[in-house]
């Protein structure tokens, strides 16, 4: 099976390489994998054949780029990350190259002679197994799938960017003080529950004491305002898979759980017992916020002798 998997962290490269080796693995084929790894500085992974490198670009530019790869190597496979920009530069590329995409796989099965791509669905509720025909462009969520013995030794070879009509002009540094919640192991999530702004004071507290950080719903960031983007937890926000995600006042809509479904542990404050975050919840707390918290923030407090 030839494969590329492109990304701009060499876990990016790491993580497409093992969900190739349970592909072939399934299929019974040997393995030609190549790497494209834009925009960060190239190390050697052991399992590919060769590891391309750019500079970092526009998703359109990285897509021309990649393409040009797949006139050169005849492709069954391209691999992208599961995350935002991933997700449209292997768009174009499977749109260009007239390949069909399957994203954030998360599994492989077989029944019969049929090998199928898995990827949850209905916020996490089903799974819809894909039956494919190569060549297909697939991305895939961080950590899903472990490399095993890998041996080959890459070469390495620098690539000339291939612009397209669309040019960064400027690259802007993130807002002073943005959270980064997909690396966060402790979350604590505020959803319409809370009646007013300051009244997440309490999450903050809360947050603080657990040593996490603060996530929100949509509304919080997109309608109050109250929050910022870079907050709000959902499948057009950020997807978080750390070790607890304590969602306070949240109903648990698809749309929001489904960008948690990867958390260890997931605890719901609602006031609510029919609410259906419980449903996807490990511990449930049935109580008002406005009650429950500031009693949970006292014991925290005397538990750590503040
Ligand atoms: C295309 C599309 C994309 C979307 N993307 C996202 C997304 O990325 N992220 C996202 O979050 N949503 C998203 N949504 C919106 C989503 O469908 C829900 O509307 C949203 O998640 C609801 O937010 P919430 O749980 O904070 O509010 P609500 O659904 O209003 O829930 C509030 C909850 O708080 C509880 N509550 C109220 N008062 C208290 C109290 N005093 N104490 C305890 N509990 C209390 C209630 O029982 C209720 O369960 C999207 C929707 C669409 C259509």
């Amino acid at each position: 099976m030839k494969a590329l998997v492109i990304g701009n962290k060499t876990s990016h490269l790491i993580d497409g390489l093992g969900f190739i080796q349970v592909l072939a693995s399934e299929l019974g084929e040997s393995i030609e994998a190549y790497g494209l790894l834009y925009g960060n500085q190239v190390e050697e992974v052991k399992g590919f054949t060769k590891i391309f490198s750019m500079p970092d670009a526009s998703p359109e530019a990285v897509a021309n780029t990649v393409s040009k790869v797949i006139e050169k190597v005849t492709l069954e496979i391209v691999v992208g990350p599961a995350e935002k920009n991933g997700t449209e530069i292997l768009s174009r590329v499977a749109s260009v190259n007239n390949m069909p995409m399957i994203t954030e796989v998360s599994g492989i099965s077989k029944a019969g002679d049929t090998t199928y791509l898995e990827r949850a669905i209905m916020g996490g509720r089903a799974t819809a197994l894909y039956g494919f025909k190569t060549p297909i462009a697939v991305t895939v969520p961080a950590k899903k799938f472990k490399v095993s013995d890998a041996e080959a030794t890459p070469e390495f070879e620098e690539l000339q960017v291939i612009d397209g009509v669309t040019k960064v002009v400027e690259v802007l540094p993130k807002e002073k003080g943005a959270v980064d919640l997909e690396a966060a192991e402790i979350i604590v999530g505020v959803g319409r529950g809370f009646k007013a702004k300051d009244d997440l004071a309490m999450a903050f507290e809360l947050a603080e004491l657990l040593s996490g950080e603060v996530g929100c719903s949509r509304p919080v960031a997109a309608d109050f305002k109250w929050l910022g983007e870079d907050r709000w937890i959902g499948i057009s926000g950020k997807k978080i898979r750390g070790k607890l995600y304590i969602a306070v006042g949240i109903s648990g809509a698809p749309q929001h759980i489904m960008a948690a479904s990867d958390t260890k542990v997931i605890v719901a404050v609602n006031k609510d017992k029919n609410a259906p975050i419980f449903t996807f919840s490990d511990y449930g707390v049935v109580a008002d916020l406005y009650q429950f918290l500031p009693v949970f923030i006292k014991k925290l407090k005397e538990k750590k002798g503040l």
